[in-house]
Order: structure tokens, then sequence, then C-alpha cells
């Protein structure tokens, strides 16, 4: 038996130190705030989770909102045109629906599941002693910490990091009310060119079921709009102007929404950054970086809370695969460097999305218009970004794509 000392209650911290324990290690998870103070504070994350994530979860029977929490079966993708109507306007189901559940409902309930497997929670805001102090009693010291400040005790690595600013302002607004897609539920994601992005979808959140918006607006222009918006009900207000103002689909659906409580909304901008994994400590003594603490993108691309499960799971099956061995610097570079071969491809994508679409992503959305199967695959690929470097990142394989579906569909017709 093991001992490891996690610092943040989130998403990879409880799933990673839910991981240890059943793997018969000895956990303290230190998080900064009670799961009461959770319940009862802003929302964090629009945390929408694909199947891939929800599996790893699964996996570890956590997986406690099957039945309650609204499925999202699809995604829908629109940008409007000059005209004020939709320039283009498709969508797509899921191969595994994907599932959003408030971090204010997850991670008290998690908490409680951790502890009642054996682990112990500190309520602390663990400052650089205390990591001093735990990493003198333990195997090792892993933060989690998220967006926390003590995160920025792990240096920025310039060469992996693509900016160095917020590309985003950034809003959520969790209301009922709204009127369903038709068909079938789906992540509703507008790009506005040169301007922003709102996305919308189900969610279980504190009251029951929501829907989820969030709001990117590009720094300076209309959508970076929240400095001046003060109430709960300003923010609602602002989040229908934002709509009535550039996707009056978007509006319709929102005439009768109400926010789901006055704590349903946040505002904030973060520059994506990536970070050097093991943080050294003034004594000397190392600590290893997880999730958001290592590898943070902007939520455009909803890829967060998959990462941070995705990166638990592979820390852990680094940890195990680690045997007796020290957790030395050495460990804690290659246990990141592994996570790091699938992270790299998330990062890459989402930073791409932040940047103007080049001309071969627009004919490849705009493709999708006509072609189902075009569409199939960019909406799967939420799920596994990997898969987008095959055809969408570069204008070669775009192209080379885009000549085999032609291809293909002439084939059929024939
Ligand atoms: C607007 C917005 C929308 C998003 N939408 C999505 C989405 O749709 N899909 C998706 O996958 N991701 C989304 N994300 C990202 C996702 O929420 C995060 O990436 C994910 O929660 C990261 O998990 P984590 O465990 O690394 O950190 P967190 O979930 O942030 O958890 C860190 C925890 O550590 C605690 N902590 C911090 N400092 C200390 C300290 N010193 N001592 C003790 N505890 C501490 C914090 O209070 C927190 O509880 C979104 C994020 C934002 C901002």
């Amino acid at each position: 038996m093991r001992s490891f000392v996690i610092i943040g209650a989130g998403q990879a911290g409880l799933q990673l130190g839910i991981g240890l324990l059943d793997a018969g290690h000895r956990v303290t998870v230190v998080s900064n705030r009670t799961p009461d103070q959770l319940r009862a504070g802003k929302v964090m994350s629009s945390q929408c989770m694909f199947g891939n994530a929800l599996a790893r979860e699964r996996a570890l029977g956590l997986n406690f909102w099957d039945d309650e929490c609204p499925p999202v079966q699809g995604i829908s993708f629109t940008v409007p045109g000059p005209d004020g109507g939709k320039a283009i306007s498709w969508a797509s189901r899921l191969d595994v629906p994907a599932q959003s559940v408030d971090q204010r409902v997850k991670m008290p309930r998690w908490m409680a599941e951790f502890e009642r497997r054996g682990g112990t929670i500190v309520y602390q805001d663990a400052t650089i002693d205390d990591l001093e102090s735990y990493a003198a009693q333990s195997d090792l010291v892993i933060v989690a910490a998220g967006k926390g400040e003590i995160a920025k005790m792990f240096t920025r690595d310039a060469t992996r990091s693509t900016y160095d600013r917020p590309q985003r302002a950034l809003a959520l607004t969790y209301v009922t009310g709204m009127t369903p897609r038709p068909d079938y539920s789906a992540v509703a994601f507008n790009m506005i060119p040169g301007v922003g992005e709102y996305f919308v979808f189900p969610a279980l959140t504190t009251t029951g079921p929501c829907e989820i918006m969030v709001l990117e607006g590009i720094p300076g222009g209309p959508m970076d709009c929240w400095a001046d918006v003060t109430t709960p009900e300003q923010h609602l207000a602002k989040s229908k102007w934002i709509l009535e103002t550039f996707l009056p689909w978007e509006a319709e659906r929102c005439q009768h929404v109400e926010l789901t409580d006055d704590n349903g909304i946040l505002a904030g901008r973060f520059p994506p950054t990536v970070r050097h994994p093991v943080g050294v400590l003034p004594s000397g003594a190392q600590v290893l970086g997880l999730a958001d603490v290592v590898v943070l993108n902007d939520p455009i691309t909803g890829q967060g809370s998959n990462n941070a499960s995705k990166c638990a799971a592979s820390y852990l099956a680094s940890i195990l695969d680690n045997g007796d061995r020290p957790f030395d610097a050495a460990f804690m570079q290659s246990a990141f460097e592994r996570y790091w071969d699938y992270a790299t491809y998330v990062s890459q994508w989402t930073n791409a999305l932040l940047a103007p679409p080049p001309p071969h992503v627009l004919e490849l959305l705009g493709a999708a218009n006509g072609d189902p199967r075009i569409a199939r695959r960019f909406v799967n690929g939420f799920d596994d970004p990997r898969d987008f470097f095959h055809w969408f990142m570069s204008p070669d394989s775009a192209n080379e794509y885009l000549a085999a579906t032609r291809e293909a569909a002439l084939a059929a017709a024939m």
C-alpha cells in the first residue's frame, strides 16, 4: 500500500483518488470547499462529457445520474449569414450520448463516495507549506487544483502553449423553460464569425433538469460584454440580448427562460496554458500536476472535464504500472508525457478553433450541410479529437477526405 495526497476535490482529483482507493492505496484529498459550500456556490463549468470520458467514470462505479440526467444525443452546427438567416446549419447524432451533471451536484456526491470507500478528506486551502508537509508524509503529492492559485507553482511550458492571453470572454447561464430542439437533444453550437460562439445543451443541476448556455466572446468584440453586469437578472438579460442580436433562432427558444438559481451564472476569462508537470517545492521536494493544472484549454470545444477524466485514468495506469518504484521526477514526467500523447491533439484542435477558420475548415463545415457522413464524423470527433488530424486539421487531409466523400456519393448515386 502506498500513500497519496491529492490537492483538489474536482473531476480529476476525486476520480483519481477513488481509482487509487479501489487499487488498495491510502489516499487523502485536500479540498478548499466543503460539500455544502460546493452545493451552495456558483456554477464552475458546463461540464458536458462524451462517451469515452463517461465510460471511465462508469468503470469506477461513479455514474450516479444515468437515470436523472437528460442525455445529449447529438450536436448541431449553425453559422449565421449576412442576411440574418442561417448560412450553414446541420446536425448529427452522437454514437454515444453525452451528459452534463452540474459539478455542484457531482462533486459533493463523489466526496461522500470517496469517504465511503475509505478515503480521507481534509478541508483546507492548501499552501506551499502544506504541500511541503504532505510531500514529507506521503509517497506522492498530486496537485489537481484546476485554475486555483496554487497551480501557478507549475511553470508555463512556452513550447507547448499556443497563446499567452485569454482568447474568449466566457459566460455561463443555467436556465429552465427553454424550448427543446426538434428531433433530438443536442449541443446546439453556433459560430458567429468575428464575434464569438454560443452553445447550449441539456444538463442536470441542483434543481433538476436545465439547459446550460455557454457564451464565448472574442475579446474586445460585442460578446465581450460582462464588465458592467452586476446582478443575476442583468446576466440573464445580457445573455438574451446576445441571442436576440446575433442568433434569432436561439432567442426564439428562450422566450420563457428563467435562471435555475442566482448562482447559475459565471463570467470570466483565462489564457489556455500548458505547464511543466513537475512542481518543485522550496525544500526541493517534487509534486505532480494533474488535469487543468497542467493542460488548461479554452472551453470552446467542451473538453476540460473530458480531459480531466482521461488524465486521471492515464495517471492511475501510470501509478499502478510503477509498482514499488519511487515516484520521482522521472516518473512524474513520464506519466505526464503518456497523457500528453493524447492531450496534445485536444489542445491543438481546441486552439485551432479559437482562430478564424481557414478556407479548408469552412469548406468542410459547408460540405457537412449536404453530406451526413461528414457531419457525423465532425460530431463524433468531440469524443476523441485525435480523429480530426486525419481529415480536418490540414488543407491536404481535408481535400483528400472531401474528394473521397464526393467519389463515394457519386458511386452510391449510380
Ligand atoms: C465556462 C466553462 C465551461 C466549461 N465547459 C466544459 C464542458 O462543457 N465540457 C468539459 O469537458 N469541460 C468544460 N469546462 C472545463 C472543466 O470544467 C474543467 O476542465 C474541469 O473541471 C477540470 O477538472 P480539474 O479536476 O482539473 O479541476 P477543477 O474541476 O477546477 O477542480 C479543482 C478543485 O480544486 C480546488 N482547489 C483549488 N485550489 C485549492 C487549494 N489550494 N487547496 C485545496 N483545494 C483547492 C477547487 O476549489 C476545485 O474544487 C468548462 C470550463 C469553463 C470555465
